[in-house]
């Protein structure tokens, strides 16, 4: 395996409360309410060919999940897209990554802390494949609730479950975990949401305890536009034995076919393989060429 190069050690810039600071200098203190009590919202981004795709809904979706955990972003949705664009050429990337962070300062320490600055850091990597030959296997903590967490926010806090997941998903050998929601619904990854295809319709969770990911609404216009019907609905996970196909969608994974989820298996169908197509051509901007 090649050497981890740690993210506080590379070169660069980070664009951090409205400056452009070198990539080592970008730090906080260790008393601030994001680290100790999760007051922190992030987004994840990708920009191809120098555009972020999406930008405008990713920015807007770090600013609605602020308000949710109840802090107020000191950027307009235009400032944050012209802070992404300038972080991205200021680091000369073209293809890359694309990581916004919003989190409350250490002006007040405790539960309470209406006082806090909000800062918003936005720094961007090169970062290939998410996932590569994708095997699930079930999760250990399912999707909370809506009345028990802001399920609708892209907070920190959220992903703590996710991470203790996704390790022990690695722990058996998978690479990721397949979660289920608080009613025993299949949910979504810990970092993608999941589509299924079944009998040349594709099937996908109802966004109402899950992130409803700008990724998905892609593929589900992108289907739609295909002709292919897209239900949106509760699914229990003993109809995954009834998919001919599973796919899952996110910034990071983009569209990544499931292989297999615990001893089920899985082949890369046609409907996945239209999608893909569809979907590079939406985010590199190529114009498809009529079959
Ligand atoms: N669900 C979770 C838990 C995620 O972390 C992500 C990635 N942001 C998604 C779904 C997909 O969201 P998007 O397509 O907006 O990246």
């Amino acid at each position: 395996m090649a050497a981890l190069i740690p993210y506080h050690d590379r070169d660069g810039w980070i664009w951090y409360d409205g400056e452009m600071v070198p990539w080592r200098d970008a730090q906080l203190h260790v008393l601030s309410h994001g680290l100790h009590y999760g007051s922190s919202v992030f987004e994840g981004e990708r920009a191809y060919g120098g555009k972020v795709f999406k930008l405008r809904e990713h920015s807007q979706r770090l600013i609605d999940s602020g308000r949710i955990l109840g802090f107020e972003l000191p950027y307009s949705v235009e400032q944050l897209d012209e802070a992404t664009n300038t972080t991205i050429a200021k680091n000369g990337l073209s293809d890359c990554y694309v990581r916004p962070v919003a989190w409350r300062g250490s002006e007040m320490m405790g539960v309470a802390a209406q006082a806090s600055k909000i800062h918003v850091a936005i720094a961007v990597w090169e970062w290939g494949a998410y996932y590569s030959d994708l095997r699930l296997t079930r999760a250990i903590y399912d999707r909370p609730a809506p009345n028990t967490a802001p399920v609708h926010a892209k907070a920190a806090g959220l992903y703590m479950i996710c991470t203790i997941c996704k390790h022990a998903a690695e722990a058996k050998g998978f690479g990721d975990a397949l979660m289920l929601d608080y009613r025993g619904y299949v949910a979504e990854t810990t970092g993608a949401n999941i589509f299924l295809g079944i009998g040349g319709k594709l099937h996908t969770p109802v966004a109402d305890c899950i992130l409803n990911g700008i990724t998905r609404r892609t593929v589900i216009d992108l289907a739609k536009a295909r002709g292919i019907e897209v239900v949106e609905r509760h699914i229990m996970p003993a109809e995954l034995e009834t998919a001919q196909e599973i796919f899952v969608t996110g910034t990071a994974a983009e569209i990544t076919p499931v292989r297999a989820i615990d001893a089920l298996t899985y082949q890369v169908g046609p409907i996945t393989k239209q999608l893909l197509d569809d979907f590079h051509a939406a985010t590199r901007g190529v114009q498809k060429v009529a079959a």
